[in-house]
């Protein structure tokens, strides 16, 4: 027997796992299962099984019944309990009765196998202290190096979920989930319409459910929402959730702010569109785009006509406010992956990317007929007229390895346009 704990020792120690653990006892005992308890949601889970909930109500009961006896027999099956400093930590169950020998040894053995349990069960809490303090040092590495909050959100989401792997994650932000793609639980649109920039976590009643704000620089930027069907949120997550929503709200902070910097820098403030200088960037970064992968690509180049007459008869107010319906109009008649940009006063480059010239003009078609057709609202700024019209005259132009200009010759064709009598399409190809 002494030989038999010897060895069993030895290949407990060697174990480092809850399969080879189960395993190594497995070879001995008709084990059917190691059952521990967890005091945080009082119930039994299934050692080698992830950590499984046990809802029997059968077996929780057998479990409360040990105290003075450490072995109880079932119908069929047979329980012998798990103590660790005189405190029971959970049970193992057996497939059969256990004859007096292997009851006598496991007298003996069930302090090693206990005490084997507990050590995994503490280094896997420190594990998850070490995937923590891993998580904090890459939220800091984000903060150093990236600013692009599309790029930040699915890494902090992914961060938590590895942290609470146990729990769904989602991260909300302005109340838009913003990752994974999809929340189908309306309880949790529901809690989170009650942050403020002041809210501490919120967590549920049965602590399921637990939202932890992203606050920075005294605003509300967002959530980080976890959710469980089965597991509580333990003290330590709930303090490690804290502070990592108050890193990634430091972050997402960053991002906001470096975006408002860049689309100054980017932007034209009256028409959304590119400014000059990007636009310039843009037409070099399509051209050269088209240019690899030998794939079409289209410039219209557009400008409004007889707009210094709209700026003396109504003023430059009014001619402001065309200008940003004009491009509002524009804008709405164009794909996401257009490019749309300020040239000049009131000069608009669109370049079109994987476009024929053919459906480039139908576009520029489509462009000019909704901006002769929009009616823009001048009333606010001028007391005689309610509204007024503009049109625009546009030169299309396609992009080819031999003919390098594509900007100039849209322009050129715009210039044919003016000439030929304005509110018109005039492809550079038929000059
Ligand atoms: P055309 O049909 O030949 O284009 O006639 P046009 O009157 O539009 O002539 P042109 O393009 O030369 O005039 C452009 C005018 O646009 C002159 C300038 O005062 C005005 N403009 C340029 N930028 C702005 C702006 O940001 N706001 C306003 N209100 N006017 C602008
Ligand atoms: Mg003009
Ligand atoms: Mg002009």
């Amino acid at each position: 027997m002494i030989d038999n704990l010897r060895q069993i020792f030895s290949f407990l120690n060697d174990s480092c796992n809850a399969q080879s653990i189960t395993a190594v006892l497995e070879e001995v005992f008709p084990l059917n299962a190691i059952y521990i308890y967890d005091s945080t949601t009082d119930s039994l889970r299934d050692f080698s099984k992830s950590w499984m909930f046990i809802k029997s109500k059968e077996l929780n009961s057998i479990f409360r019944q040990f105290g003075v006896q450490k072995y109880i027999k079932g119908k069929i099956k047979s329980y012998y309990a798990l103590f660790n400093n005189n405190q029971i930590i959970g049970m193992l169950e057996f497939s059969e009765h256990l004859h007096s020998r292997l009851l006598d040894f496991l007298e003996l053995a069930s302090f090693c196998i206990s005490l084997k349990i507990q050590n995994l069960i503490l280094a896997e809490r420190m594990q998850k202290n070490i995937d923590f303090h891993d998580s904090m040092k890459n939220i800091a590495k984000i903060i150093e190096t990236q600013y692009e909050i599309n790029y930040i959100v699915p890494i902090i989401g992914e961060m938590v979920d590895k942290f609470v792997s146990d729990h769904l994650v989602y991260v909300f932000i302005n109340n838009e989930l913003v990752w994974p793609s999809a929340c189908k639980d309306e309880k949790i649109f529901e809690l989170i319409k009650l942050l403020n920039n002041k809210s501490e976590y919120i967590l549920t009643p049965d602590k399921k459910i637990g939202l932890f704000p992203l606050i920075s620089e005294n605003k509300l930027l967002g959530c980080i929402v976890t959710k469980s069907t089965d597991n509580v949120l333990s003290e330590k997550e709930i303090e490690y959730l804290e502070q990592l929503s108050s890193q990634a709200a430091t972050t997402i902070n960053r991002a906001n702010v470096y975006a408002e910097i860049l689309k100054h820098a980017t932007l034209d403030a009256l028409t959304g569109f590119y400014n000059r200088r990007q636009l310039e960037e843009r037409i070099k970064q399509e051209i050269s785009g088209a240019k690899r992968q030998k794939r079409n690509l289209c410039a219209i180049m557009t400008d409004i006509d007889f707009f210094k007459s709209v700026n003396d008869t109504y003023g430059h107010a009014v001619g402001d406010l065309v200008l940003k319906t004009v491009s509002h109009v524009i804008r709405g008649q164009l794909r996401e992956y257009d490019v749309a940009g300020r040239y000049g006063g009131e000069e608009f480059v669109i370049l079109l990317p994987y476009t024929k010239l053919e459906e480039a003009k139908m576009v520029a078609e489509r462009l000019r007929s909704a901006v002769e057709h929009k009616r823009i609202d001048i009333s606010k700024l001028n007391s005689e007229k309610e509204n007024i019209s503009v049109t625009i005259s546009l030169g299309v132009a396609q992009y080819s390895p031999n003919e390098t200009d594509l900007i100039i010759n849209a322009d050129k064709a715009l210039y044919k346009a003016k000439e030929t009598g304005r509110n018109k399409v005039v492809i550079n190809e038929n000059i």
